[in-house]
């Protein structure tokens, strides 16, 4: 959207200066949806023109519009095309104006803005065919619709063209990417061939896709490009609780996945998705998840507390009490955090090239991604964007590295 509204003229601004503010909501956790509709509401006391976008529009459209009295417009994720139209006709003296489409435009030929220059990101596919009884996000993204490889390829040239070194390929599930019998093994190999020096990221694998494409996506994977990064949720490691998501796998799917990911890449970095209290699950169901994490030992885990989403299967489950849920997640979270100190501590030593991609958050320090997509906390009182240097990794936190900046390299 912002690339669209800059290519007609219109300019970016701070929250204080501008006349319309655009809100890319998310609504897959009942937090965030709490979250996004106390920012709402403290915007909706500004005199701008509010425009409320992304999911939660799709997803609890009845509340934004009983709570949220003055907002200007709402669009879904498929009409993000639209803001240009939008913001005309709200110019042009519309009160309320609402887009929603089921038919996304192909995403990755629409002008971006970087707001990173180092990273660009390109989202490869809309929506998912699966039916996960506790999502809503599909609710809000419709059924799959692959984006064309070319179309993909072309959006990663223009982002190395202007200078980008990483890019992220995304969608909701990237492992079920298939454009007219194109994969995304082959696309990841096409993306590969642009002569350019960058990384790729590649974004979330549901492994019930993933194992469908594994021998030839791992053996794309070697490709020096390529982030030896994989995100796959395994979302709990109970085959009961499994099932009752309909995930539509087993943990044995999964482990297997991973297995052979980390024979071909020892040093890879995991990460995953847990759901934490999901109706039902006992402290069996629990405990085989938590074994799994012992065992497996992910670098990065993200919890999710389950609370039941508007009209998903698993709100009409037997729902357990808060406590039980937060007992658990905290429990989970600490052993996170030892797993994940533990993982990390094996780097330190290890000397090697970073790609450093963003500021740190303290003046004078710089977040380096190593070839397995570790960030690495570098200090330099020089500019680093952008730049790849040489670091020998000197101290290990649980969720980064801290690296001493030996060179910059060639
Ligand atoms: S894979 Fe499941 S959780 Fe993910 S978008 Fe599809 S239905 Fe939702």
């Amino acid at each position: 959207m912002a690339g669209l509204l800059k290519r007609e003229g219109y300019k970016l601004s701070n929250l204080k200066d501008a006349e319309c503010v655009i809100v890319n909501t998310c609504g897959v956790k009942s937090v965030t949806e709490e979250r996004v509709i106390n920012f709402l509401k403290s915007l909706s006391k500004l005199n701008k023109k509010l425009i409320i976008a992304g999911c939660l529009p799709k997803i609890n459209f009845q509340r934004i519009k009983k709570e949220i009295l003055n907002f200007a417009a709402m669009l879904d994720p498929q009409s993000i095309d639209k803001i240009v139209e939008v913001i005309r006709k709200l110019e042009n003296g519309c009160e309320k104006v609402i887009e929603f489409s089921d038919t996304p435009p192909i995403k990755p030929s629409l002008p971006k803005n970087l707001f990173n220059s180092v990273v660009g990101i390109t989202q490869i596919s809309e929506g998912c065919n699966l039916a996960c009884s506790y999502c809503c996000t599909r609710f809000a993204r419709g059924r799959l619709k692959c984006f064309p490889m070319k179309e993909v390829v072309e959006c990663v040239k223009r982002f190395t063209n202007k200078g980008c070194k990483e890019i992220h390929i995304t969608s909701q599930d990237n492992s079920s990417y298939n454009f007219n019998g194109t994969k995304l093994p082959q696309l990841l190999n096409e993306i590969c061939k642009i002569e350019e020096r960058f990384f790729i990221r590649v974004g979330m694998l549901n492994p019930l896709y993933t194992k469908d494409i594994l021998d030839e996506l791992i053996e794309c994977y070697k490709n020096e490009k390529i982030f030896k990064f994989l995100h796959l949720p395994i979302q709990s490691f109970s085959p009961r609780i499994l099932s009752l998501m309909k995930r539509g796998y087993q943990p044995n799917v999964a482990l297997d996945i991973i297995n052979k990911f980390y024979k071909a890449f020892p040093d890879l970095t995991l990460s995953t998705d847990i759901i934490v209290g999901f109706p039902t699950e006992d402290d069996s169901d629990f405990e085989e998840t938590i074994k799994f994490v012992e065992q497996i030992k992910p670098d990065v885990i993200n919890i999710s507390r389950f609370r039941a989403r508007p009209g998903t299967e698993a709100k009409k489950l037997k729902q357990h009490s808060p406590n039980i849920v937060n007992k658990r997640s905290k429990e989970l979270f600490e052993l996170t955090r030892r797993v994940s100190l533990e993982k990390n501590q094996r780097w330190l030593g290890w000397q090697g090239e970073c790609l450093i991609d963003e500021r740190g958050t303290k003046k004078d320090t710089w977040m380096g991604r190593n070839f397995t997509y570790k960030p690495v906390v570098v200090y330099s009182t020089r500019n680093l964007l952008g730049k790849f240097v040489n670091v020998e990794i000197i101290e290990a936190r649980s969720n980064y590295l801290i690296g001493r900046l030996i060179s910059e390299s060639k």
